[in-house]
């Protein structure tokens, strides 16, 4: 007897059918439940005090009136989604006026917001295996892949190969990111209510050149196992590097045990990886619901021009130029690449974090597209922390978007170069997380003289476009492994440093 045939749908379609779940759910909860605006009274230290407190796409509104005096503050995270990069208004809010942060979190809890806040841990969960996984996934890999070089030589050529590629295509996003942003000039089309957020705090930021070297201190850590503890890539991939490569150097027996050592792990931390891309569809399911249950959409309308700008320009970075380079550099058919991707990039969609991605960037590159480990294991990790086209593209965009709303006449074309500049440096120092390049942008405006506070213009529709940037990073990186590995000799040569 034949048993019948067990039909599993492939894990592409998993994960998609995921997404559109939490996502379809999430909407169906937003409509049920408008709550997005709580507004408390009472009498606090003795004066009369009001705060409204507005959810706006994963930021909140703070208003407090005490007497006659209004203030108001924008905070980057829900309490207390992203605590990293908060402008940390919300915890001096929590510190100052302790009864009304109390009563805030007490009110307004509906059935909305408490699913909310499960998916929100659900996702979390989902988010911290993959973290958990990536540090050791990182070493052992790029362990196993510059001892599977073998020579210096051939490091060297990867790596130079690696940041022309990052630099090329950086390049090529923020070109297409100004000429759409010229073209539809969407701050011209946008109308004035738009000024909702005139009033936000915002920190000015480091000179870009402390910025840079920032980075490259990062590269020279004081302390290896406190940058691992840590978890920075930068520091920890410079380290790796360096080891692997004297390792290189003392050869003989000592070369043959960490070789072993390190592709034991290796093989152990990609098992361990495929078993949390198997639960890919549950985690992203419920980080698209947590996205969509709560978030406002009527502050899109407004938006809608500068939003469309960034997403045209962004599709046609990820749908033309990035495939045509992969199909003619990297001889690659851009489609089947995509379909092999399409975890990792659904993932990236769901996540906003490129960093959070990676250990299923790594899976899908060498298990599912047949790119080699010496390339991922270099490519990746290094390209998570440092290639960032849908960012550059994204700055680019937004702040002309800026300078357009805000000025009678367009941003000369020196002051075009120079956004171009800053934004392309600014995305090699934005860490892949949720919201980094917003926080980033500040930069930017400061480079061409624009008022920080119109970045308020632009928050409440940051999150959304996020997921699609991220996508774009996600997708840039995986592209630039598989053109590099077209270029790559294997090592199976003598070694040599
Ligand atoms: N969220 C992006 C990333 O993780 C960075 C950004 O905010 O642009 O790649």
């Amino acid at each position: 007897m034949t048993e019948p045939k067990k039909t599993k749908l492939a894990l592409h379609w998993q994960i998609l059918l995921g997404m559109v779940a939490g996502g379809l759910i999430g909407v169906l909860l937003n409509l049920t439940a408008r709550e997005h605006f709580v507004t408390l009274e009472g009498n606090v230290a003795g004066s009369f005090t009001r705060v409204e407190l507005q959810d706006i796409n994963s930021m909140a509104l703070l208003t407090t009136y005490t007497g006659t005096e209004k203030t108001q503050h924008f905070v980057i995270g829900k309490s207390p989604a992203y605590p990293d990069i908060s402008h940390s208004d919300m915890d001096s809010f929590r510190k100052d006026q302790p009864e009304l942060y109390r009563m805030f979190q007490e009110h307004g809890r509906s059935w909305a917001r408490w699913v909310s806040d499960w998916t929100d841990r659900l996702g979390d969960l989902f988010l911290r295996m993959l973290k958990m996984v990536a540090i050791p996934l990182i070493v052992c890999s790029l362990t196993t892949g510059v001892l599977g070089l073998g020579k210096a030589e051939r490091i060297g050529k990867m790596f130079s190969r690696t940041m022309f590629y990052y630099l090329c295509t950086s390049f090529l996003a923020i070109v297409t990111g100004l000429l759409f942003v010229n073209v539809i000039q969407p701050g011209e089309r946008s109308e004035s209510a738009m000024t909702v957020a005139t009033d936000t705090v915002i920190k000015s930021a480091e000179p870009v050149s402390v910025m840079l070297f920032s980075q490259l201190e990062k590269m020279v850590p004081t302390n290896p196992l406190q940058a691992l503890a840590e978890g920075d890539f930068l520091s920890i991939i410079s380290f790796t590097l360096m080891f692997a490569l004297c390792a290189l150097l003392v050869g003989g027996k000592t070369l043959t045990t960490i070789r072993d050592v390190a592709e034991a792990g290796f093989e152990v931390m990609m098992k361990m990886t495929m078993a949390v891309i198997a639960l890919a569809p549950f985690g992203v399911a419920f980080l698209m619901l947590n996205a969509t249950a709560l978030n406002g959409t009527d502050v899109f309308a407004p938006l809608a021009w500068y939003m469309l700008t960034v997403l045209l320009a962004l599709l046609f970075h990820a749908c033309v130029t990035l495939p045509v380079i992969l199909k003619f550099v990297g001889k690659r058919n851009p489609l089947e690449f995509a379909r092999a991707m399409s975890p990792a990039l659904l993932t990236a969609f769901s996540s906003a974090s490129s960093n959070g991605t990676l250990p299923l960037t790594m899976a899908s590159v060498e298990k599912r597209a047949q790119v080699s480990n010496q390339t991922s294991s270099f490519v990746l990790p290094l390209g998570a922390t440092i290639n960032m086209d849908g960012t550059a593209l994204y700055e680019a965009v937004a702040v002309l978007f800026i300078a357009q709303h805000t000025m009678n006449e367009p941003l000369s074309i020196g002051l075009q170069i120079t956004v171009a500049l800053t934004a392309l440096l600014v995305s090699i120092g934005a860490a892949g997380i949720p919201h980094a390049g917003l926080v980033m942008m500040v930069i930017v405006l400061q480079a061409v003289g624009l008022p920080l506070e119109m970045q308020g213009l632009i928050l409440a529709v940051d999150r959304v476009l996020d997921m699609f940037r991220t996508s774009v990073n996600v997708w840039s990186d995986s592209c630039g492994c598989a053109i590099i590995d077209r270029f790559t000799e294997s090592g199976s040569g003598p070694v040599e440093v």
